[in-house]
């Protein structure tokens, strides 16, 4: 554990809040386009937060973690969780898939996916700039589809005024997602840090309740794009098969959090699976069928603009980024 207090200086702030340095530069619009056939997926980022290594993962020592971030070139005491969501237009239709953190704080460690803070950032709540200058406009979304319920999935749609981020779509979420978060029964049976992800899904969703459309895992939810379940992360959890022609993508959401550590050691279980032990089937089965249909991925969690491949490597995966292309 010695190696821990050994990391440079931009990593030496103590666990727990600790925030990259704000240096006033700023990067580019955080977007990037591709085809998937005759379908146009642009992945929108959101920003990211500093999260402390010690503590992520369940069933691993510790020292096993940080020897896997120096595989990957990258730090043995935060890992910095990226925030990429997809937009989808197919033909005339405009379909989001989650949107981000929005103005609030991303989920808090310990806290079952809930964000306990109403202030954005630093370094999150980019999600709508970065689709504004994709050019994209929030009144034209005609399909909002939802993954699961944690903070930086779901936060965005809503601000904290209260508005409705998208007035003109069709919000669609999983059933089971929506049956186990919206069971008031459920929330009250909950420990505490757990009830602010109820009270999210309230804040988020209660005043769209009546017009919401539940979704079943395996159901086409648009033109070529499929629902696939995804349990384990969350009770509902879903992924997403786009295909278009003979392409497709194979959206894993949360099935993976950094690559580096779970494509890399698919049975690593990091703390904010719900079901350890269902999410590492969940993970198994979905990078198996990737790396076996050499299909293109994309992750919520994956470096920016988080889609690649799935290649096999000794007993687990290991994550292909795509080549990034002026070419649409
Ligand atoms: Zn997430």
């Amino acid at each position: 554990l010695a190696a821990a207090s050994a990391s440079g200086p931009a990593w030496s702030q103590p666990a727990g809040t600790s925030q990259a340095a704000d240096t006033g530069l700023r990067q580019a619009a955080g977007y990037y386009r591709f085809r998937i056939g005759e379908i146009e997926v642009t992945a929108v980022h959101d920003g990211f937060v500093r999260h402390p290594l010690e503590g992520l993962i369940r069933n691993v020592e510790f020292p096993q973690v940080q020897e896997a971030m120096r595989e990957a070139f990258l730090s043995p005491d935060a890992l910095d969780i990226t925030f990429t969501a997809l937009v989808i237009r197919n033909g005339g239709r405009l379909m989001v898939i989650d949107a981000g953190n929005g103005d609030f704080g991303p989920p808090t460690p310990g806290h079952f996916g809930a964000s306990t803070s109403d202030q954005p950032g630093p370094y999150t709540g980019q999600w709508l700039t970065n689709f504004l200058a994709a050019g994209f406009d929030p009144n034209r979304v005609d399909t909002v589809l939802v993954s699961h319920f944690h903070a930086d999935h779901i936060n965005g749609l809503r601000r904290k005024n209260g508005s409705f981020l998208f007035p003109n779509a069709e919000v669609m979420v999983p059933s089971v997602e929506w049956a186990f978060w919206m069971d008031d029964g459920r929330m009250n049976q909950a420990p505490d840090p757990m009830k602010g992800t109820f009270r999210q899904a309230r804040r988020v969703f209660g005043p769209i309740a009546a017009t919401v459309r539940p979704y079943e895992a395996g159901q086409e939810v648009a033109p070529g794009v499929t629902a696939v379940a995804a349990p384990g992360h969350t009770p509902g959890h879903t992924a997403f098969m786009i295909a278009s022609g003979s392409s497709k993508l194979l959206m894993m959401t949360d099935t993976s959090n950094h690559p580096a550590l779970f494509v890399r050691h698919p049975e690593w279980s990091p703390v904010f699976d719900m079901d350890p032990d269902t999410a590492r089937q969940t993970r198994v089965r979905l990078l198996d069928m990737a790396a076996s249909e050499r299909a293109q991925v994309s992750f919520y969690h994956a470096p920016f603009p988080a889609t690649g491949h799935i290649a096999r490597e000794g007993s687990g995966f290991r994550f292909v980024p795509v080549q990034w292309s002026l070419a649409i």
